[in-house]
């Protein structure tokens, strides 16, 4: 067995809540091989982006452990320095790219900043990259020259992977990162980060409470409901014959290929 990229073990987060406390993950445990993909899915509040802020270290973890690379990551205060490399291991990816990116900045720019940040590259080196990191994700050299707001949601998101992908991280976190964006442009988005990790070799951690977006790129997924994991496997397993009643529930809520809405009598004539 090769170790996993990331391995959770027990996670439980407790918030203090008005009344008492609530318990928002409930002993969560998974693993993420390398270079796979695994979908956390489950309906609102059920605590998958508690999970995902818990792993990139946004959060700390009331109990249970998490492993990058087969070493505690967890662990408490870190140097500027040991950030700075965990970033060139995990990077998060939001739902919204028009918070995650500043305004001001032209895409070209963002990019190098995490570049030089990271790497000691020659401008011409630092200028080859920001334009294979555009390609990677389907832009061009003049979508470096613009801001975001000269961009549509879906090309801004492609900008938020590219900036994610210029560590050459090991795991993406992808937190409903296309929930935001229409179906079409949903698609293209996963195509994206599909072609990513093919050519990267990153793994994705997606999260989603879409089951029909989960199904075109998960090789294994975890169902969460209420804190808990309910099921857990293979995709083609967890989604084709679901053995838990929630995750059955889920699934019967998610139009199939090929389904068509039902046309309804007009209801004024
Ligand atoms: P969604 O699909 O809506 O994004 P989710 O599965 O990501 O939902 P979480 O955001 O992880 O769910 O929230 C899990 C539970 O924890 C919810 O009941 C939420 O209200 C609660 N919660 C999350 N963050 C906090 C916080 N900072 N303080 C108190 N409660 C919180
Ligand atoms: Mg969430």
């Amino acid at each position: 067995m090769t170790t996993p990229i990331l391995e959770v073990r027990g996670l439980r987060k407790v918030y203090p809540v008005r009344h008492g406390d609530l318990v928002a993950v409930d002993d969560v445990s998974f693993a993420v091989q390398a270079g796979s993909c695994l979908a956390v899915v489950g309906e609102s509040g059920s605590g998958k982006s508690t999970c995902a802020r818990i792993i990139a270290g946004l959060e700390r973890a009331s109990a249970g452990e998490v492993e990058v690379d087969g070493a505690p990551w967890n662990t408490g205060r870190l140097s500027t320095s040991e950030r700075r490399r965990r970033a060139r291991v995990v990077q998060m990816v939001f739902q919204d790219p028009y918070l995650s990116l500043d305004p001001r900045q032209r895409v070209g720019s963002c990019l190098a900043e995490s570049l030089r940040l990271h790497f000691d590259l020659t401008a011409g080196q630092r200028a080859d990259r920001i334009g294979e990191l555009l390609d990677l994700v389907g832009l061009t050299e003049d979508h470096a020259r613009v801001r975001p707001k000269q961009l549509s949601g879906g090309q801004r998101q492609r900008v938020a992977i590219a900036r994610a992908l210029a560590t050459r991280p090991r795991l993406l976190i992808l937190d409903e990162a296309v929930a935001a964006l229409d179906v079409s442009i949903q698609a293209q988005i996963l195509n994206v980060l599909m072609d990513a990790r093919e050519h990267t070799g990153v793994a994705l951690l997606f999260i989603s409470h879409d089951l029909g977006v989960v199904r075109q790129l998960a090789d294994d997924v975890v169902v969460m409901h209420h804190g808990k994991v309910v099921e857990q496997g293979r995709a083609a397993t967890v989604l084709g014959t679901p053995a838990d009643p929630y995750t059955r529930r889920l699934l019967e809520s998610v139009p199939r290929p090929g389904w068509r809405p039902t046309l309804k009598e007009p209801s004024c004539r």
